[in-house]
């Protein structure tokens, strides 16, 4: 059998491994809270907040649509006209047109010329956080976040391009499987490694004060069967006033990370009921589940793009001979970029079933759906959430249930054991 053949067989199978891993591990049968209770939950919303979720967030709207649209506009052309192969040529010609030059400038030309262009709607974005006064980062801030996140960009990508053009180079008939397992590694790395060298690049993380909190989230992780081995602060005030918390790491290097900004805004018992959500991801190990899912789906990709990609009028458009040169790097982008629009809403919508487990899981381990209807009203209004968002948005990104669905949930479990 040709590498063509053995390529459909491969993709066949990671597809079924995918679909199986997908209806065993994720929680699909978790239908949000009855539509009675979330709009009662609405009604007992202050009308001044729901107003100013719902205004901030159109507000939002102009400038991420039009990202989303100039961001596929940019990949289409660079990889559906020879335009992105001459730019990949142009970037590589200063080192005589090496083929590393071209995979490793080339490449990080063809992302970072994506990133400018929509640059103008990021600082948009900006603007209307700090209208809102949900941004505590004057320009001078945020732009060296930016250039934090391109140079972390720059570094991992420079990395992956040179590592995946060498092994085409290496094995040019049988360079998909090689770059399928590749892919699948990285992604379980960058899951686990990661969170652990590039939080510090944006934050600092310091230990808890010892005192009644502290106490209560490391017993009621070990209470839960998921111990954690510190309780860490992050100064996320530098930069919001958003609040939010996170358990990150695996085994013996799992810890909860608090943003300082919730400790400053919610009383004690609803950073436990945060802490206890954040809890529910890690008895679940949804992380590893996510990274698995990921794995197969980056595996599953690279083996589509070498098959899509060879498809002779798409090299054509291109510009380039075959799918497996530095030059059609932009082709592989455009076909990123179009599946990645395709895959948003599947992804969350397995990203609010398993957010709706995580709040059940919380509501079970705390016993106390009043401070988690309380959290969540709270975490609307300092977040400016729009609490019930229109559905259409809802479907196509929205990550976690609405604050709705999430007081609603908490209504209907203190039913359940008649609180
Ligand atoms: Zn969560």
């Amino acid at each position: 059998m040709s590498p063509r053949g053995w390529a459909v067989l491969t993709l066949a199978g990671l597809v079924v491994a995918l679909v199986v891993a997908s209806a065993v591990l994720i929680p699909w049968h978790r239908p949000p809270a009855p539509r009675a209770d979330q709009l009662a939950a609405l009604r007992a919303l202050p009308v001044d907040q729901v107003a100013r979720g719902r205004s901030f967030h159109a507000a939002l709207r102009p400038a991420a649509y039009s990202a989303l649209a100039v961001g596929l506009l940019v990949a289409l052309v660079l990889g559906l006209t020879p335009l992105g192969s001459r730019l990949v040529e142009l970037a590589g010609r200063p080192l005589g047109g090496h083929w590393a030059a071209q995979a490793v400038l080339g490449g990080l030309a063809v992302m970072l010329l994506a990133d400018l262009l929509t640059l103008p709607f990021a600082a948009w974005r900006q603007t209307v956080l700090t209208r809102y006064g949900l941004s505590t980062q004057g320009w001078g801030g945020w732009a060296i976040d930016l250039l934090k996140s391109y140079a972390v960009s720059a570094v991992i990508g420079g990395l992956v391009l040179l590592g995946f053009y060498s092994v085409i180079r290496l094995a040019p008939r049988w360079w998909w499987a090689f770059g399928a397992a590749g892919a699948a590694g990285l992604v379980v790395l960058l899951s686990f490694v990661l969170p652990v060298l590039v939080e510090p690049v944006f934050n600092k993380f310091t230990p808890m004060e010892p005192g009644p909190l502290r106490s209560e989230l490391i017993s009621m992780a070990a209470r839960d069967g998921v111990p954690v081995r510190d309780v860490l602060v992050a100064d996320a005030s530098r930069r919001t006033r958003a609040v939010n918390a996170y358990v990150s790491g695996l085994g013996p290097t799992r810890r909860v990370v608090v943003y300082d900004t919730l400790l400053r805004e919610a009383t004690p018992a609803e950073v436990t009921s945060v802490v206890a959500h954040e809890l529910g991801h890690a008895k679940d190990r949804d992380v590893r589940v996510g990274t698995l899912t990921g794995a197969l789906g980056a595996a599953a990709a690279v083996v589509a793009l070498y098959l899509i990609g060879s498809w002779p009028p798409l090299l054509r458009l291109a510009g380039v001979d075959q799918v497996a040169e530095p030059r059609a790097f932009p082709l592989l982008i455009a076909l990123v970029t179009v599946v990645g629009l395709i895959a948003t809403p599947v992804q969350a919508l397995v990203s609010r079933r398993v957010e709706a487990r995580a709040d059940a899981h919380a509501l079970a381990l705390t016993g106390d759906p009043a401070t988690f209807e309380a959290m969540q009203r709270r975490l609307a209004g300092v977040n400016l959430a729009d609490p019930d968002p229109p559905r259409w948005e809802y479907l196509y990104s929205a990550s976690h249930p609405s604050t709705v669905e999430r007081m609603a949930a908490a209504r209907a479990y203190a039913r359940e054991i008649g609180r």
